[in-house]
């Protein structure tokens, strides 16, 4: 029997009130579909974070819970190590803020810093960034696809020389306005976008288990044509 692939869900608590904690039902699910088991587990602050995670998930937030999480992590050290280990983390939103190296909180900009696994810092920008956005994401195997969700965000953000965006944006802000849309690192992935974004973007999903897994997976076509109707509904309602 192999160990279950391990999705780590980080601080609900804090991070978890757009709905984000639905990107590990989606990976946990389509790992079972493939006859792979998997395992999510939850860790709320205070708890320890396992250091064996294959997946580790962070969502949106508002700024305060922002920075406890940046503290709570910082304290627990585990997601560092996991990182640098080849741990997959994905992060949504304040939880890709957090990931920079700085963002700002409050009405007031308080500068905080953030956990420096990404390079990209956030300042809050002209106009609050809320609506469906859709961005044009290139697969490891160089076709493109599109990626649909919703955004809700003040902070905007830029992207240093060791951070490559995610995605290009086709409608709504995404990091800045400047027509890029989330980073990658390595194995470390920030995004914008909720809904939640891997349900929206089950290739996206799959692209985090191939990594998190090292070997390419069986595509999937369970639920296929319920899914791409739905998935053309959003995406023509967004270009209308
Ligand atoms: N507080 C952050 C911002 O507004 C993140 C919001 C979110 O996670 N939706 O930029």
């Amino acid at each position: 029997m192999t160990d279950p692939v391990k999705i780590v869900l980080v601080y609900q608590s804090l991070l978890g009130i757009y709905g984000d904690q639905g990107n590990s039902l989606v990976l946990a699910q389509r790992l079972r579909w493939r006859g792979l088991d998997a395992e999510v587990v939850r860790v709320e602050p205070g708890q320890p974070l396992p250091p064996d995670g294959a997946i580790y998930l962070l969502g949106g937030g508002e700024d305060n819970a922002q920075t406890t999480a940046v503290r709570e992590l910082t304290k627990d050290g585990s997601l560092f190590s996991a990182v640098d280990a080849g741990a997959v983390l994905f992060a949504v939103c304040a939880g890709y803020q957090i990931c920079g190296q700085t963002f700002t909180i409050g009405e007031t900009d308080e500068v905080r810093e953030g956990l420096g696994l990404l390079d990209v810092t956030t300042r809050r920008g002209e106009n609050r960034a809320v609506g469906e956005i859709l961005t044009r994401w290139t697969k490891p195997d160089g076709t493109e696809s599109i990626l649909s969700g919703f955004e809700n965000h003040g902070g905007y953000t830029r992207l240093g020389p060791d951070a490559t965006p995610l995605a290009r944006v086709e409608r709504g802000i995404g990091n800045a306005g400047d027509g890029t849309e989330g980073a990658v690192a390595g194995r470390v992935i920030g995004t914008y976008p909720h809904g939640p974004v891997l349900a929206r973007n089950p290739e996206l999903a799959d692209h985090l288990l191939e990594l998190a897994l090292d070997r390419p997976l069986e595509p999937l076509d369970r639920a296929r044509s319920e899914h791409d109707g739905l998935r053309h509904e959003r995406i023509a309602f967004t270009r209308r």
